[in-house]
């Protein structure tokens, strides 16, 4: 499966260096005027509506110094840079941990650290006990209180982990177990590999020619914490990654236990309720080592066989939840193969990473026979939204580039805000040039429910807006998003033939499972894709599906290249 890494530079990469080379002299009381430099060259580069490929020369950006421009060539040649480098030498790791505590900026900490002689959160949260931080000037009780109470909660590890962790996690396991040669083949069990939208902890089922060399060689990788037990069959560790702890489990088993086992460690518990139901009805017992008949204990050479042997078709991971699953007819749920084009993603002239051109190259390579360019409307200013006179010249590009991309057709759109008030970003008249609208909520989240249904309603109800994206505006484990009464925008859609976004990001997957199952609506899995490599999320946005157990014709971007084309050219 396709973990989201990050492999190709790109101007964010160079952002994110400026800014953090920013924020390090800060942290190490570095000139203002230097600092300044460099957030300006990152604020300049931000504004300029062109991807890093398009970019010979940075020295000629109005606002890139001379420095910080060889900084930049430096970085961009070896993809390391000396300055950053010699400031993470200089500066102690504790502050810069410290960033995690909201409302502390740099600025902030490089103060208690000299005047304080604090070094690490732990200091940090004992000088706030002895009212020290209080005494400072620029810092108040109330500050002090909310420094305190957001240390105890990064100092205490969480039960559940948002699955966009969990894929950290994973990305960082999974890379040390691909190099290991004892390692003959390996899977995620439990909830993360159900896709769940939060997971406890990690359980690997494995293979390998040697445990005690696999051990040996595991507990030697650099984010090891702790080895909480160490045997034949198991081996638990607590890992650290980007500082959250989380504990990982390895199973060993042999191959012919493989799948039997794998399949009792995904679950869900209800699930295996159901299956060990449906093979007591045939007398029979299944186990983690396999499944008891009268001849005797057999195994299986996969989990489609131990699903066929049931008389059952191969249920995906992510559908094994409540136990319906193995009722339904399964055959026609929408899967990976389906998805015939990304309808949402984003481009340089808004907050993408990349060209135009180099989304429809990327989709190319993905095998899509259709996908939309959607770039934020004029208010989002964070996100650089497009002003009309940019959408009439990004829709001119488009058409340009059609002619040279004829594998896939290429629609002008984009994902328009609904302002407070409930209007829309665009007159009708721009919307009517475009071919696809999106529209969606980026502001004023804490308005009352009346409010927002009041927004969504607006755009349902408009001729031109086809989809809404992510409808509750939430990020899993981070944010809960605007108050939405989701019967009321269930049957809105339906009433406007307005199709609801599965936001396939692993930081949103908005609408939720639990949202879509039964709802009878018709549905869209989009990437939101910010970067060429953000196209991978599909596989958790059709996860997401699988778990509402949608049925492929409810989807619309599975339709044919023809039928897609008729369902844009037809309107509301
Ligand atoms: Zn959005
Ligand atoms: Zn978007």
């Amino acid at each position: 499966m396709a973990l989201f890494l990050e492999a190709v530079m790109t101007k964010k990469d160079i952002i994110v260096l400026l800014e953090t080379i920013a924020t390090y002299m800060e942290l190490s009381l570095e000139n203002p005027f230097k600092v300044s430099a460099y957030r300006k060259a990152a604020a300049a580069i931000e504004a300029d509506g062109r991807s890093l490929a398009e970019i010979e020369d940075f020295s000629v950006i109005k606002g890139i110094g001379k420095g910080v421009n060889e900084v930049i060539v430096e970085y961009r040649d070896t993809e390391s840079s000396t300055v950053l480098d010699n400031l993470k030498t200089a500066v102690p790791e504790g502050l810069v941990r410290m960033l995690k505590i909201p409302t502390l900026g740099p600025k902030k900490i490089a103060k208690i650290h000299k005047e304080l002689g604090i070094a690490s959160m732990e200091e940090l949260k004992e000088a706030c006990e002895h009212k020290e931080v209080s005494a400072l000037s620029g810092f108040g009780a109330k500050t002090e209180e909310n420094i305190s109470k957001a240390i105890d909660e990064l100092l205490t590890r969480p039960e559940r982990y948002p699955i966009e962790r969990i894929i950290s996690f994973r990305t960082a396991v999974e890379n040390v177990l691909e190099g290991m040669k004892t390692v003959r083949k390996y899977d995620v069990a439990g909830s993360g590999r159900r896709f769940r939208e939060t997971s406890r902890d990690l359980d690997y089922i494995i293979e390998v020619t040697d445990v005690a060399e696999f051990t040996e060689k595991f507990l030697e990788s650099s984010f090891i914490k702790d080895t909480v037990a160490q045997g034949e069959k198991k081996l638990s560790v607590t890992i650290e990654n980007d500082m959250d702890e989380i504990n990982v489990d390895f199973r060993f088993v042999t191959a012919d236990e493989y799948f039997t086992t794998l399949h009792h460690f995904t679950g869900s518990k209800d699930h295996n309720v159901k299956m060990r139901q449906i093979a007591k009805s045939r007398g029979e017992k299944i186990s983690e080592y396999g499944v008891e008949t009268d001849d005797g204990m057999k195994t299986f050479e996969s989990e489609a066989a131990f699903f066929d042997h049931f008389g059952l078709p191969y249920i995906p991971p992510a559908m094994r939840e409540t136990g319906e699953e193995t009722e339904t007819d399964v055959s026609g749920i929408v899967s990976m193969d389906d998805i015939k084009g990304d309808l949402h993603m984003h481009t340089v002239y808004s907050d993408g990473a990349f060209s135009v051109r180099e989304m429809i190259e990327a989709c190319i390579a993905k095998g899509y026979e259709y996908m939309i360019i959607t770039d934020h409307s004029k208010s989002l200013r964070v996100a650089n939204g497009l002003y009309e006179n940019r959408v009439y010249r990004q829709i001119e590009e488009i058409k340009g580039l059609r002619a040279e991309y004829p594998e896939i057709d290429i629609y002008t759109g984009t994902e328009m805000d609904i302002l407070k008030d409930g209007t829309l970003d665009y007159s009708d008249n721009l919307l009517a040039e475009l071919d696809y609208v999106i529209a969606a909520i980026h502001s004023s989240f804490s308005q009352t429910e009346d409010e927002i249904m009041h927004r969504l309603r607006s755009a349902c109800e408009n001729p031109h807006v086809r989809h809404i994206a992510h409808p509750t505006g939430r990020l899993i484990g981070r944010r809960a998003g605007y108050p939405v009464n989701m019967p009321e925008l269930i049957s809105m859609a339906k009433d406007t033939g307005t199709v609801l976004e599965v936001n396939a990001n692993p930081r949103r997957l908005d609408l939720s499972s639990d949202v879509i199952r039964h709802s009878g609506l018709k549905l869209t899995v989009n990437t939101d894709a910010h970067h060429t490599d953000h196209l991978e999320f599909m596989n958790y946005g059709v996860a997401t599906l699988q778990k509402g157990l949608i049925q492929k014709g409810d989807v619309i971007n599975t339709f044919s290249r023809e039928a897609f084309r008729k369902f844009v050219n037809k309107g509301k």
